[in-house]
């Protein structure tokens, strides 16, 4: 049953396949979809932070900007410097900073500072006068999720502070804040604070070129939270921030294909045990085959047993469990050979499992089974 291994095939033994075209023309769908739906002229910001959620920072990056992002959103300013290392030169804003974080390069290579409290604000005075920079900044207000951003009573004295550093170079370019992702009415809420500070910044004589609320959820389901720009990471990727997929007819594809090859096959008799615990006992004479990705490379522990693959599609359960570098398939009588190509997720549409498939087996959510594929499987391009 196992037959010869196919010596021909070159296919890495692990990798993820990231198809860049498809990354473009999921940006170009959805700021299609923002002008359709009344937001032309909102701006987007592709967000490519944690490695553009493992699919690769840099190259993503500038796909997303070929299909049209006008801005880039990183967590740390050294994902932010990785980009301008890189070459990309398109403006870049940073939001979460170690407190004794020093700002200097940040604002000398032209990244724009997330700022949640007015130890921040002066941390960039600071910088820009070392420097002789412009300290770009855009004010993170928390507005109800509790994270970072400068909390509501601190509003208007940050919004001073931030006006009277402008003769040291702080120059105020965005306002903007994160929403939970609750209830419609929880949403609206965290918009009218939002809109509240907004206010309050004019008032003090802060009027920023941009403002920006939403991430892909609800730039997509609420257009009252669009303002001058939104911040899109999930979608450029192809997934849904909802657990059941996107609404038909948007267009959107996932990028990511993660692959790897049968790493040794062999036929059983009923009653074997497979992986780990013995947990699983196969319940009839069946065939095992051996995939060489495991908890190592980010495949989900809880996924055992629960999970399945596509191999020469047809789709195969995990059997027993999932272990740091490998897990086991029946493949029942398949003819399933040393060297095939097993897809464990991809673009659903081709029959093969989605990661959100994988992110209900490991009772977790699409962003996490992306995001945390190992550093040990090679990720490769298409369509650049
Ligand atoms: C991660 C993040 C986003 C992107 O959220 P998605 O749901 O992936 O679109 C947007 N804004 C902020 C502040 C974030 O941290």
């Amino acid at each position: 049953m196992s037959g010869d291994p196919d010596v021909r095939s070159t296919a890495p033994f692990r990798e993820a396949v990231i198809d860049l075209a498809v990354i473009r023309s999921n940006v170009e769908a959805l700021r299609a979809h923002l002008t359709a739906t009344g937001g032309a002229g909102v701006r987007t910001m592709a967000v490519v932070k944690a490695n553009a959620y493992g699919h690769g920072a840099v190259p993503v990056a500038r796909a997303a900007l070929a299909g049209g992002a006008d801005w880039l959103g990183v967590a740390d300013i050294e994902e932010g410097i990785a980009l301008r290392k890189a070459g990309i030169d398109a403006p870049v804003l940073a939001w979460l900073h170690d407190p004794t974080a020093s700002f200097a390069e940040a604002i000398s290579v032209g990244i724009d500072i997330g700022i949640s409290s007015t130890e921040q604000l002066r941390a960039v005075a600071e910088a820009a006068r070392t420097t002789g920079s412009t300290g770009w900044v855009q004010l993170k207000l928390d507005t109800g999720l509790s994270r970072n951003g400068i909390p509501a009573q601190e509003w208007v004295g940050a919004f001073r502070l931030a006006r009277a550093l402008r003769s040291e170079g702080v120059v105020v370019r965005g306002i903007f804040s994160h929403l939970a992702n609750a209830s419609a009415a929880d949403d609206a809420e965290q918009r009218a604070a939002y809109e509240r500070g907004l206010a309050l910044a004019a008032d003090e004589g802060l009027r920023p070129e941009l403002t920006h609320l939403a991430a892909t959820a609800a730039a997509l389901a609420r257009p009252d939270t669009r303002f001058s720009m939104v911040r899109i990471g999930i979608g450029i990727y192809g997934l849904s921030p909802w657990g059941n997929g996107f609404p038909a007819g948007l267009g959107l594809t996932p990028a990511m294909t993660l692959r790897g090859r049968v790493a040794a096959v062999r036929r059983v008799t009923a009653g074997a045990g497979a992986s780990y615990g013995l947990a699983w006992r196969t319940p009839r004479d069946t065939t095992l085959a051996l995939v060489p990705l495991g908890y190592a490379d980010g495949i989900p522990r809880r996924a055992s047993d629960r999970a399945s693959v596509s191999i020469d599609g047809t789709r195969h359960p995990i059997v027993g469990r999932i272990a740091m570098d490998q897990f086991i398939v029946d493949v029942g009588d398949a003819p399933v050979r040393l060297g095939d190509t097993v897809v464990l997720f991809g673009n659903p549409a081709t029959g093969v499992p989605s990661a959100e498939e994988w992110a209900e087996a490991a009772d977790t959510i699409n962003y996490e089974i992306v995001t945390r594929i190992g550093s040990r499987v090679p990720r490769s391009y298409r369509g650049e």
